[in-house]
C-alpha cells in the first residue's frame, strides 16, 4: 500500500494537466535515488517493473562510481590525478566514448562547452559548497588550464589522459544525460516500454502512456520555479533543462550561478534564463542544454537550424519563451499570466 502511495505521488509530480492517473490495471513501481548530487525519480510500468528498477539502481551506482570526481577511486579521479604526467589511463570503453563525445560538443560550439572547466568550478566554490568570487587574475590563470583539446582520448585503445598538470575534468554537464541513456537501455533490456525517468532535471519519457497519449512534462518558470511556462508532450524523448536558477549563490546582492562561460571563467551571461533541449538522445540533450545556455539565443538557434536531432525551449531574460518549430504541436504555452510572450523560431 505504502509503495502504491509513493508511486502515485511520483506519478502526479511528473505529470500535469491532461495526464490520466494510472488505472487499477496498471502494473508499475517507482523509486527515488540520490546520486550524482541530485534526486532521481524513476517511474516504471510493466510486469517486470520491480526488477527493472533494481537494474536501474545498479546502473546508476556503477556510473556514479565511474564518473564522479569527488570519489577517489573513480576513473575520472584517476585521469585528474595523473594530469600532465604522461601516463595513459585505461578507461572503460563507455567512458572513452563519453569523453570523445564531450570533445565533439566542445568543437561544435567553440567557447561554450568544456569539461576541463573543473579548476574554474573549484575556484567559485561550487565543488565543495564553499562559495567565493575569484579575482580576475586568478580566473585568467585558471583558464590557462581549460581546454578540451588537451584531453587526449584514444577510443580504440580505450585510454585517455590530460596533457597538462593542474588540468581536471568535471562531467557535471552531461553525466546525468549519459546515465539516463544507460538506464533506459537497462530497463528496455528487461522488457520495459513505458517509463518516466527524472534524473535531476533531465526527464526521459520512454514510450507513451498506456492509452497511447504522450507523457506531459512541465517547463519550469526560471524566475519562480513553483510555476511553469508551458507543458511539453513527449514520447520516446528527453527534455533536459539548464538554468542559472538550478545552483547559485549571492554575494553583495549579485547572483552567481553554476554554468560557466569558458571564455571568461565567470557565470555565463548570455541573455538566457533557461534552455530546454528535447531530443531522442538523452546525452545530447544534457550536453547541449548546458552548451546552448552559454551560447545564447542567436547562436543556439543558428546551431538548431544546422541540426536535425533536437528542439529547443528558450526562456530569455527579456521575458520571452522561444520554442523551435518542431515543438509547435507538442508545446502548450502557459506563460502569459507570468508575463512572458511566446515566439516560434522557424528554420
Ligand atoms: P547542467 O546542469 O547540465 O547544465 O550542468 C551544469 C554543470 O556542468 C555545472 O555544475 C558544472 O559541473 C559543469 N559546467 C559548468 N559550465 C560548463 C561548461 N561551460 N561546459 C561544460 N561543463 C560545464
Ligand atoms: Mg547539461
Amino acid at each position: 500500500m505504502k509503495r502504491w502511495i509513493s508511486f502515485l505521488l511520483a506519478f502526479s509530480f511528473l505529470c500535469l494537466a491532461g495526464c490520466g492517473a494510472p488505472t487499477v490495471g496498471d502494473v508499475g513501481t517507482s523509486g527515488q535515488i540520490f546520486a550524482m548530487d541530485t534526486v532521481m525519480n524513476l517511474t516504471l510500468f510493466g510486469e517486470r517493473a520491480e526488477s527493472a528498477l533494481e537494474s536501474a539502481r545498479t546502473e546508476i551506482t556503477r556510473l556514479e562510481q565511474l564518473l564522479s570526481r569527488t570519489r577517489e577511486e573513480s576513473q575520472i579521479s584517476m585521469l585528474n590525478a595523473h594530469a600532465g604526467d604522461g601516463v595513459e589511463i585505461s578507461v572503460e570503453s563507455d567512458l572513452a566514448g563519453l569523453l570523445a563525445f564531450a570533445k565533439s560538443v566542445h568543437q561544435a560550439l567553440p567557447g561554450c562547452f568544456d569539461i576541463t572547466i573543473a579548476p574554474v568550478m573549484d575556484a567559485w566554490g561550487f565543488t565543495k559548497d564553499a562559495y567565493r568570487v575569484p579575482g580576475e587574475e586568478e580566473l585568467a590563470e585558471l583558464l590557462e588550464l581549460v581546454n578540451s583539446e588537451d584531453l587526449l582520448v584514444d577510443e580504440q585503445a580505450s585510454t585517455a589522459r590530460l596533457a597538462r598538470s593542474g588540468m581536471e575534468l568535471d562531467l557535471g554537464a552531461l553525466a546525468k544525460g549519459f546515465a539516463a541513456g544507460r538506464v533506459q537501455a537497462a530497463i528496455q533490456a528487461e522488457g520495459i516500454t513505458c517509463a518516466m525517468l527524472d534524473l535531476g532535471g533531465n526527464i526521459t519519457a520512454l514510450g507513451s502512456k498506456e492509452d497511447g497519449s504522450p507523457w506531459r512534462v512541465a517547463v519550469k518558470n526560471p524566475q519562480d520555479t513553483g510555476t511553469y511556462v508551458g507543458v511539453l508532450s513527449l514520447t520516446d524523448a528527453t527534455a533536459s533543462t539548464s538554468g542559472g536558477y538550478e545552483r547559485y549563490f549571492e554575494e553583495d546582492g549579485v547572483r552567481y550561478h553554476h554554468i560557466i562561460d569558458p571564455k571568461t571563467g565567470a557565470p555565463a551571461q548570455s541573455g538566457l534564463l533557461s534552455v530546454s533541449v528535447i531530443s531522442p538522445d538523452p546525452l545530447l540533450a544534457d550536453a547541449l542544454s548546458t552548451a546552448l545556455f552559454v551560447a545564447g539565443e542567436e547562436e543556439a538557434l543558428d546551431y538548431w537550424r544546422q541540426s536535425e536531432d533536437f528542439e529547443l525551449v528558450l526562456c530569455t531574460q527579456d521575458n520571452r519563451v522561444v520554442v523551435t518549430q518542431g515543438l509547435e504541436e507538442s508545446f502548450r504555452f502557459d506563460g502569459e499570466e507570468l508575463g512572458y510572450t511566446y515566439e516560434i523560431a522557424r528554420r
